[in-house]
């Protein structure tokens, strides 16, 4: 079966358990939304399916292969990641950037082509920052960094995208737009996993959720069965308000105790 699959995960972190038998598939052309609160494990699951962490315990698969069978050039033509906060310290320009998705598909010595050329383009302008394109990005805003390196990832163009809260400072337009590229991503067959903290985004964008706590996959299933009441209350200790305008669903958090 083709995907990428996530089964029985276990992680250790300096002697410290941070995941326990977390389990969850990506198919190509599907958004699988990862959330969860601060601490649940989300970046560390993402790390481990990335071979940046080793599991202690359960498989990681793409396409039926272990991750850490791959070479790291086959891994990084499969898997396009955008880091969670990612500072950016070399004083390279956007476009050159984005470029940097274009080195797994290169050989040590090559030059970018024209095609290159065309796929940083489009992903800078899918991401609104192809007017960024001759700063240099040490000087973005943090915003304007994120619009960027998203379009790195994308520049990547593999069958399965990493986005680790690619909507994190992000104004409310450029999160839409971010959220909008997730779906087009996946219109074109591309399996993207998002770690996100908007829970009407993962009712709305995403076609399934893995709902992360204390290391553990406390649900697993469609936005509707994942959402519950219940399951928001036990992960995020939070009451929620919900609506529809027209076809668009909302999910309001509001603390559970009342305000202190
Ligand atoms: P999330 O992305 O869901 O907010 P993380 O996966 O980043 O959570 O972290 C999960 C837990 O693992 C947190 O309690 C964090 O403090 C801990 N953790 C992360 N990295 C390390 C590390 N290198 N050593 C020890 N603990 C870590
Ligand atoms: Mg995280």
């Amino acid at each position: 079966m083709s995907g990428l699959s996530v089964r029985n995960l276990s992680v250790s972190l300096g002697g410290v358990p941070i995941l326990d038998d977390v389990s969850f598939r990506v198919a190509p052309g599907e958004v699988v939304g990862l959330i969860g609160p601060n601490g649940a494990g989300k970046s560390t699951a993402i790390r481990a399916v990335l071979d940046l962490v080793r599991p202690t315990g359960g498989d990681i698969m793409i396409d039926r292969v272990h991750v850490h069978d791959l070479q790291a050039r086959e891994r990084a033509q499969l898997l396009s990641y955008v880091p969670q906060g990612a500072p950016v310290h070399w004083p390279l320009t956007a476009e050159r950037l984005v470029g940097l998705g274009r080195i797994p598909h290169l050989q040590p010595w090559q030059e970018p082509g024209a095609d290159d050329a065309r796929i940083i383009e489009a992903a800078m302008r899918a991401t609104d920052s192809w007017q960024l394109r001759d700063r240099l990005a040490t000087t973005l805003s943090g915003g304007e960094r994120s619009r960027v390196l998203l379009a790195r990832t994308m520049a990547v163009g593999a069958p399965y995208m990493l986005a680790d809260e690619p909507t994190a400072s992000l104004d409310p337009y450029h999160q839409l737009q971010v959220m909008d590229i997730m779906r087009a991503e996946a219109a074109r067959g591309t399996g993207v996993l998002i770690v996100l903290h908007d829970l009407s985004f993962a009712l709305r964008f995403c076609d399934r959720l893995v709902l992360m706590h204390a290391g553990r996959a406390l649900a697993t299933g469609t936005p509707e069965e994942v959402l519950t009441d219940a399951n928001l209350e036990a992960a995020f200790k939070v009451k929620v308000s919900r609506w529809t305008d027209g076809a668009d669903q909302f999910l309001a958090p509001h603390r559970a105790n009342g305000s202190q």
